[in-house]
């Protein structure tokens, strides 16, 4: 059912033909080819310049209602079509089927959300010192956008994108991942078939860094959106501050967990362990350096390991399967020098450890204890389905440690205490922060880091803000 995969400009799908370039797209569980994807040459790029520009001059004018309903016919769709996108993903991303449905379940309420908040999209007037002048303020769309999204969450990714600059009035070119890209092609035809005019939503694949080079020049667009590694994030936020464009980026993190000695253990390893290795733990908001108080770290091991040795790994169309390959063979390289360079720096191996000798891109679930700070685990993101276990013994001190990195995406606090949360709340530095559950990531609730983890906001009331420009109209209403 996996077919190739072509570009989609101005309304139009160019399949993989004659001698044009294009990628083969692998299965990570089995590492065989799929299909074929199209990939953008320069005049590829010209063209989606031109059509999304030709249609942003239309889209612009177009009432919220008319956006709104389009976005919530994309949303109807997509609900009626949730297992052959699940599948599709499964098979070039290599997550289980079953959380493949829930992002595409979950995520269609993107396209909900941005359908009800574009039509709350006000300006305001402003009492003006001449009783003769009206001041308003309005929000107009940006204009043209670029976007790149990654291989993790395809579909979760693209549609925060695509109906945050289509709900504003901007139409948008769509770099999405070679790696994974079936749900993201799946999504451009929901939009078309919605009901959105030619030219509003392009599809581009190819080589990431020439495609961002270009569009990212080009006069023509206005804003750019990425999400990825915070390396990729600067180097890009660098480009279009050369040439003042509005940015929004949603980079890497490293969240820290801390587990006070009141929480209930059992409780937190199993909102833990479910949230660690979902998606082979290659989530940028994922439970990540993991302290414990010293006096309950036995105990917390005792659960996390046997809670651990229950992630059922394998290929994710088997529907035993809790834990799928990693997307890409980078990863399982990384994951694997970081391992190492946390036992050589002294850490004890709990489990795991990893490469699974069988063909795909397989990484043992793994727990490592007493990881130094200084191993190159606790300060990179790892990405995958690692989990470093330190114990502290002062909460002040351990939310110093938490906070010592660039990072400041995710964070998560466990206890029971009411003074140790708000300590948790107020004290650590992040974008997100969630005490006591794993409740990251809703439509109506903004999605952003700070510090090197990015900056803007997607989804909640502030979706809209990085893809609108304030305007001042200050109007002598008489003589
Ligand atoms: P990478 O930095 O090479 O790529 C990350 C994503 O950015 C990919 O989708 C890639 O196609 C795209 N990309 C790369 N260079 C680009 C460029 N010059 N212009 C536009 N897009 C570009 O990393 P990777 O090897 O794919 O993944 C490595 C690390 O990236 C991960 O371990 C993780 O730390 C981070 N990452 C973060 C997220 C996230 O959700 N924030 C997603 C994917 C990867």
């Amino acid at each position: 059912m996996y077919k190739d995969i072509g570009l989609f400009i101005d309304g139009e799908w160019l399949y993989p033909e004659g001698d044009k370039a294009c990628l083969d797209i692998i299965n990570p569980s089995t590492h065989q080819t799929l299909g074929r994807l199209a990939c953008a040459d320069q005049d590829d790029l010209d063209r989606a310049l031109h059509a999304a520009t030709q249609a942003f001059a239309q889209w612009k004018t177009s009432s919220a209602e008319e956006r709104s309903k389009v976005l919530y016919e994309a949303y109807r769709i997509i609900l009626s079509e949730v297992e052959s996108i699940a599948a599709l993903m499964t098979l070039d991303q290599g997550k289980p089927l079953a959380e493949a449905m829930a992002e595409v379940r979950f995520c269609a309420e993107h396209a909900k959300w941005h359908a009800e908040e574009c039509k709350r999209v006000y300006g305001r007037l402003v009492p003006a010192r001449n009783p003769k002048v009206r001041q308003s303020v309005v929000k107009r769309p940006v204009g043209v956008c670029c976007a790149f999204t990654p291989w993790n969450f395809p579909f979760n990714q693209a549609i925060r994108k695509i109906c945050a600059a289509l709900g504003a009035g901007c139409t948008l070119i769509l770099k999405g991942p070679e790696e994974a890209p079936a749900a993201v092609a799946a999504l451009a035809d929901i939009f078309q078939r919605a009901g959105l005019p030619d030219g509003c939503l392009n599809l581009v694949w190819g080589n990431p860094e020439q495609i961002s080079n270009y569009l990212i020049n080009s006069e023509k667009v206005a804003k750019v959106s990425f999400t990825g590694s915070i390396a990729v994030g600067k180097k890009l936020a660098a480009l279009a501050g050369a040439k003042m464009k509005r940015v929004s980026m949603e980079l890497g993190g490293h969240a820290a967990v801390i587990v006070c000695a009141s929480s209930d253990l059992d409780k937190v390893c199993s909102v833990l362990v479910d949230a660690k290795f979902r998606n082979a733990g290659q989530i940028c908001i994922s439970p990540s350096r993991f302290f414990v108080h010293e006096s309950v770290i036995d105990e917390f091991m005792t659960a996390l390991v046997a809670k651990t040795r229950q992630v059922r790994v394998g290929d994710g169309m088997d529907p035993d399967t809790r834990m799928g390959p990693l997307c890409n063979a980078r990863q399982v390289e990384r994951l694997q020098a970081l391992v190492d360079d946390s036992l050589a720096s002294g850490a004890s191996l709990v489990m795991g450890g990893g490469r699974i000798d069988r063909p795909g891109n397989y990484f043992q679930p793994t727990v490592l204890a007493n990881v130094p700070s200084t191993a190159r685990l606790m300060q990179e993101e790892p990405f995958g389905p690692v989990i470093p276990v330190v114990a502290f013994d002062d909460l002040d001190t351990v939310i110093g440690v938490a906070n010592a990195l660039p990072y400041g995406l995710a964070a998560y606090g466990f206890s029971e205490d009411r003074i140790e949360c708000a300590k948790l709340a107020e004290g650590l530095e992040a974008g997100m922060i969630s005490i006591n559950h794993y409740g990251l990531g809703m439509p109506e609730t903004p999605f952003g880091g700070i510090k090197d983890s990015g900056y803007g906001s997607e989804g909640g009331a502030e979706t809209y803000d990085s893809y609108l420009s304030t305007v001042l109209i200050s109007e002598m209403t008489r003589p």
